[in-house]
C-alpha cells in the first residue's frame, strides 16, 4: 500500500516540524505549508489524503480555508482535521460545521494525532476496503454489493446500488444533481439532470418497503442528501 499524504498547514515551525517528524515516523508521507496561500498552492500541486489545519493562520483563519475547499468541488472530498489552541466546545462545533472532519485540541500527542488521522481516512475513503457500512439497520456490503436490512436484500437496479453506495459513503453532505451525475454515472455520459430525480424516486420506493426512503432526502434548491438524522 502507498503511504498515505498528510499536508500540514501551521504558521508555527516548531510545532509544524514536531507534527511533521511524528507523522513521517508513523509511516505517513508528509508536506508543509506555512499559510494558507502556500496550502493552496500545495493543493493545486499534489492532492494529499488528508490536511491537518491550524485554526490560527497568518493570512487567513484555519476555519475560513476549510470553509472554502469544502466549497470548491475540487477539494471538497478532502478529509480535514483542525488544530486548535482553543478547547471551547462552540468552537469545535464551528469547526465540524465548517466542513472539518474532525478536530484535535493543542496540545496532543503524536500518537493520539495519528489515530485520529487513521479514523478521519477509514471514513472518508470506506470503499478501498471491503466495508460494511451500517446506518440504523441500513446496511451496505460492499464485498457482495448488496443492499441488506437484517438477512433480506433490498432490491436495488445497479444505478440505484451506485447512488445508494455514493450516498452511504458520503453522508450528511448535500449534493447537487450535476454533482450526482459526476459522481455516479461519471463524467462523460450524458444523462439529464432530471434523470436523477427519476433513479432517487426509485431508490425512496425500494427503501421505503424497509422504512428507510426517509434517510434520502430532498434539499430545496439544492439537491439531496442522505442523512439518518431526522430532516
Ligand atoms: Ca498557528
Amino acid at each position: 500500500m502507498t503511504a498515505k499524504q498528510v499536508l500540514i498547514v501551521e504558521d508555527e515551525r516548531p510545532i509544524r516540524e514536531m507534527i511533521a517528524f511524528g507523522l513521517k515516523r508513523a509511516g505517513f508521507e508528509v508536506r508543509e505549508a506555512e499559510d494558507c496561500r502556500s496550502a493552496r498552492a500545495a493543493l493545486v500541486d499534489k492532492r494529499p489524503d488528508l490536511v491537518l489545519i491550524d485554526w490560527m493562520l497568518p493570512d487567513m483563519s484555519g476555519l475560513e480555508l476549510a470553509r472554502a475547499l469544502k466549497r470548491d468541488r475540487d477539494t471538497r472530498e478532502l478529509a480535514i482535521i483542525m488544530l486548535t489552541a482553543r478547547a471551547e466546545e462552540s468552537d469545535k462545533v464551528a469547526g465540524l460545521e465548517g466542513g472539518a472532519d474532525d478536530y484535535i485540541t493543542k496540545p496532543f500527542s503524536p500518537r493520539e494525532l495519528v489515530a485520529r488521522i487513521n479514523a478521519v481516512l477509514r471514513r472518508a475513503a470506506p470503499h478501498n476496503g471491503e466495508e460494511r457500512i451500517e446506518f440504523e439497520g441500513l446496511a451496505l456490503d460492499q464485498a457482495s454489493h448488496r443492499v441488506l436490512v437484517g438477512d433480506k436484500t433490498v432490491p436495488l437496479g445497479p444505478t440505484e446500488y451506485r447512488m445508494l453506495e455514493f450516498f452511504m459513503t458520503h453522508p450528511e453532505r448535500v449534493y447537487k444533481r450535476d454533482q450526482l451525475l459526476d459522481r455516479v454515472w461519471g463524467g462523460n455520459v450524458y444523462v439529464e439532470e432530471r434523470t436523477i430525480d427519476v433513479h432517487i424516486r426509485r431508490l425512496r420506493k425500494a427503501l421505503e418497503e424497509f422504512g428507510y426512503d426517509r434517510f434520502i432526502q430532498t434539499v430545496r434548491g439544492s439537491g439531496y442528501r442522505f442523512s439518518a438524522r431526522a430532516e
